[in-house]
């Protein structure tokens, strides 16, 4: 059986950005007609569902932990805080990207992890402003 993870063609580094660019924009009055579910409450389906539901969506989300809180993003420490590179010590974005390839033991879909790293910085931005707290140093700099 072929696997199809239906990664959009191209170019490694336009997949995902032509794909989103390609894709129907909603009206914004329209989006309430739609009901969106989000399966997992872990970092991405949380965000996800938060964020869609603000844009107007109707949004089910749907978990089975005690709390939706207790996904595997609650063990993070905050890896991803390197594409930021606020230490100076040789982090960045092309960094995540290659360790991140090398972390999954290359089983990982190089595309989506490259979009990952190219929005990594938006990512930390985004969940910060949602109440992630990620692990920061003393003076309040991410890690
Ligand atoms: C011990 C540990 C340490 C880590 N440390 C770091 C780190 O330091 N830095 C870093 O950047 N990353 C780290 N990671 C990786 C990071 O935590 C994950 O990449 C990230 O949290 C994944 O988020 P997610 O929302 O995609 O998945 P998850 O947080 O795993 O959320 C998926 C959710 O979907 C739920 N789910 C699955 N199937 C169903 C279903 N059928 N119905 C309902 N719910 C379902 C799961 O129960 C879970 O709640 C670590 C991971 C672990 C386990």
């Amino acid at each position: 059986m072929k696997f199809d993870s239906k990664t959009p063609g191209g170019l490694l580094e336009d997949k995902w950005s032509k794909h989103i660019f390609d894709i129907k924009l909603v009206n914004p009055s329209n989006k309430r007609k739609f009901e969106i579910i989000v399966v997992g409450t872990g970092l991405a389906g949380a965000s996800a569902a938060a964020t869609l539901a603000e844009l107007g969506y109707n949004i089910k989300a749907f978990c089975f932990q005690d709390s939706p809180r207790r996904a595997h993003s609650i063990a993070a420490q905050g890896g991803i805080n390197a594409a930021k590179n606020y230490q100076n010590d040789g982090d960045s974005v092309y960094r995540l990207f290659y360790d991140t390839i090398k972390g999954g033991d290359y089983r990982s879909r190089e595309a989506n992890v490259y979009r990952l790293a190219e929005v990594s910085e938006n990512i930390i931005d985004q969940c910060v402003a949602q109440g992630v707290p990620f692990a920061r140093e003393y003076g309040g700099l991410l890690r």
